[in-house]
C-alpha cells in the first residue's frame, strides 16, 4: 500500500512572500524519505476548499493588496476552513495567512480586513512601523526551538484556547510586547516566520508530517519512519 497525503495550499498563487513554498516543499521532501507520497493542489479566489479532501492545508504570507482580495473571497471558504480546523486539520499559516485565520487584521493605510475568526486572535496596525528580522524561539511543550525570519506591521494578539508557537528569545514575534511568536490551536500551527519555516526546522515539519499520517492511517505503526526521519534545522 504506498501512503499519501494530499496539501491544500491556500491562494498559493497570491500568498506566497518569501517562499513560503517551500513549506510544501519541505514536506514533499520529507514524504519521500519515508516512502510517502505528498501532493498538493492551490486552492485559490472562486475554487471550492471542501475540509475532507485534505490531510494538510497551507497558508502562507502575503502582502496587504493580495490580503484584500483573499479576505473577500475567505467569507466563502470560511465554514469549510474552520471545519477542517476543528476536526484537528493539519495546518500551517505564515504571516499573511496567520492574519487572516483570526478575526481580523487592519493594513497598514488602516483598513480593517476581515478575517474567518476561527481562531480567536486579532491584528493591530503598527505605526507607520515593520518588524523585520531574524527570531528565535522555544515551544514550552516539547521544548523544541524554532528559527525563522519576519517581515510584518500587524501586530498579533492571540486570544482564547490559542497557546505560542513559542516564547521569544530573540526577534519580536507576535507583538513585541507579550513574548509570543504565532499561535497553537489544535493540530493548526500559525507563526510569522517566513523562510520558510518548515525547511529550516524540520522538527516542526516532522511533527505536522506524522500527526497527518497517524490521523489518516491510524492502524499503521509509524514508529521506524519516525525514528529514521533525518531532519534538517538551520
Ligand atoms: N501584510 C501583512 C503585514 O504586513 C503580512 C505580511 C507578510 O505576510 N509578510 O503585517
Amino acid at each position: 500500500m504506498t501512503l499519501s497525503l494530499k496539501i491544500a495550499h491556500l491562494y498559493g498563487d497570491l500568498m506566497n512572500t518569501y517562499g513560503d513554498i517551500g513549506n510544501i516543499i519541505a514536506l514533499k521532501y520529507y514524504g519521500k524519505q519515508i516512502g510517502v507520497e505528498v501532493t498538493s493542489e492551490i486552492v485559490s479566489l472562486e475554487e471550492n476548499f471542501k475540509a475532507e479532501d485534505y490531510d494538510i492545508a497551507v497558508f502562507g504570507g502575503g502582502q496587504d493588496f493580495e490580503q484584500s482580495v483573499v479576505a473577500k473571497d475567505l467569507t466563502n471558504k470560511k465554514n469549510e476552513i474552520t471545519k477542517f480546523i476543528e476536526n484537528n486539520g493539519n495546518m500551517i499559516a505564515i504571516c499573511g495567512g496567520y492574519q487572516m485565520l483570526g478575526h481580523y487584521y487592519i493594513d497598514a493605510d488602516g483598513n480593517k480586513l476581515p478575517g474567518i475568526g476561527a481562531l480567536d486572535h486579532h491584528t493591530e496596525q503598527q505605526d507607520n512601523h515593520r518588524f523585520i528580522g531574524n527570531v528565535l524561539i522555544k515551544n514550552e511543550e516539547t521544548g523544541q526551538e524554532y528559527k525563522g525570519f519576519e517581515n510584518h506591521q500587524g501586530i498579533t494578539f492571540t486570544g482564547k484556547d490559542e497557546r505560542p508557537l513559542g516564547d521569544i528569545i530573540n526577534g519580536n514575534g507576535n507583538n513585541g510586547t507579550d513574548n509570543f511568536e504565532g499561535a497553537i490551536y489544535k493540530n493548526t500551527y500559525c507563526t510569522y516566520f517566513h523562510g520558510p519555516v518548515l525547511a529550516r526546522n524540520g522538527n516542526l515539519a516532522k511533527r505536522i508530517l506524522f500527526s497527518a499520517l497517524k490521523q489518516k492511517y491510524p492502524n499503521v505503526d509509524f514508529t521506524e519512519s519516525e525514528n529514521n526521519l533525518e531532519i534538517y534545522q538551520y
